[in-house]
């Protein structure tokens, strides 16, 4: 299997990812972060919405008939004008001549429903990793016709290898239908692309559970009956973010469940939080369904509608956590 990186969509995925992470992590050690608190309390900074402005804006360059699908809308940023003008500035920094107007426009590009073929984008997942100088990603998904063609993730403080190590270097991860995952190193543009595999682990007492920092995004004890009735004893891997997928995806984990939160036990996945993620999963050779084994469905709008939380796995365990999550009443 080979990555054509001189694809049009690849080259550009690549481009502005690695772009994106890069700028992300200079604005985190310059500009002082400013942070407005959304509707749904998660906390969102001035590179969220930078990123997501840049991205639209070679987006709209590059491919003017390919619309983008993405987490942030600007109309809490135009009620905060020292927010907006803190992302004015980092905009500037790609962009010179834009404007406010301009910034608010290329952000609610983003604000639609998914056309046949769209690009899907999470500007900054893990936004409270981001903060706190743990794990976050940049990622950027391509979809045609509700199927996911590739995904790209940046990841700047992952380890060489997509190890979650506190002060990686930083890795770029790449997925494209039939042609497999790739991870290279974020920073160096020259570094050849590596090929992915999962971990070929099949014992449940070894895997290694990929688990979330914040706690309000899942059931813990849900979680640890997950881990008891698996008979689960190797350490988990505990990081922020769909970085999870990457590390997944390159051996260095065995499974990721995504639980519903009994605060809110309706909450659907969004697109950009797996769109990206489920690609460089599969791509890897594992596999990724909601809680009962379902297929993911891209084809419902901003949500994966159809679906309740996530299960990805190396493939090898799939079976066996998808029995255990019935047992626990996950399913
Ligand atoms: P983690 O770092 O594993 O906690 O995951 C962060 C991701 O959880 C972000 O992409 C959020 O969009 C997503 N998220 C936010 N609220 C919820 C929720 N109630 N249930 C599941 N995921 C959520
Ligand atoms: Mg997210």
């Amino acid at each position: 299997m080979s990555l054509d990186t001189t694809a049009p969509e690849v080259a550009f995925a690549v481009n502005i990812v690695r772009k994106s992470a890069q700028m992300a992590q200079r604005v985190l050690s310059g500009m002082a972060l400013i942070n407005l608190t959304k509707s749904d309390f998660s906390p969102v900074t001035v590179s969220d919405f930078a990123l997501q402005a840049i991205t639209s804006k070679a987006l709209l360059e590059t491919f003017p008939n390919e619309p983008l699908v993405a987490e942030e809308v600007s109309d809490e940023l135009r009620r905060n004008a020292g927010v907006l003008d803190a992302v004015l500035q980092f905009v500037r920094k790609e962009l010179p001549d834009a404007t406010e107007d301009d910034v608010c426009g290329w952000i609610d590009r983003g604000a639609g429903d998914p056309a046949p073929r769209c690009w899907v984008m999470d500007p900054i997942d893990g936004t409270k990793g981001y903060l706190r100088g743990g794990q976050y990603a940049v990622a950027l998904a391509l979809l045609q016709d509700g199927q996911v063609q590739m995904g790209v993730f940046g990841c700047p403080n992952l380890g060489e290898g997509c190890v979650p190590d506190s002060c990686g270097v930083g890795m770029l991860v790449v997925a494209v239908r039939g042609q497999g995952a790739w991870q290279t190193l974020l920073q160096d543009e020259n570094a050849p692309f590596d090929p992915m595999r999962v971990s070929d682990c099949a014992d449940p007492a070894a895997a290694r559970l990929l688990r979330s920092v914040e706690a309000g995004h899942t059931n813990v004890s849900q979680i640890d009956r997950l881990v008891e009735a698996m008979s689960i004893s190797a350490e988990p891997v505990i990081m922020d973010s769909m970085a999870k997928y990457a590390v997944l995806g390159a051996g260095n984990g065995d499974l990721l469940v995504r639980l519903l939160s009994d605060r809110q036990p309706d909450y659907r996945e969004k697109i950009w939080d797996q769109a990206a993620g489920s690609i460089i999963v599969e791509e890897a050779g594992g596999r990724i369904t909601d809680l009962s084994g379902k297929g993911l469905d891209f084809s419902q709008g901003r949500t994966l509608a159809r679906n309740r939380g996530i299960l990805a796995t190396n493939g090898a365990l799939h079976d066996a956590a998808l029995e255990t999550l019935a047992k626990v009443g996950a399913a």
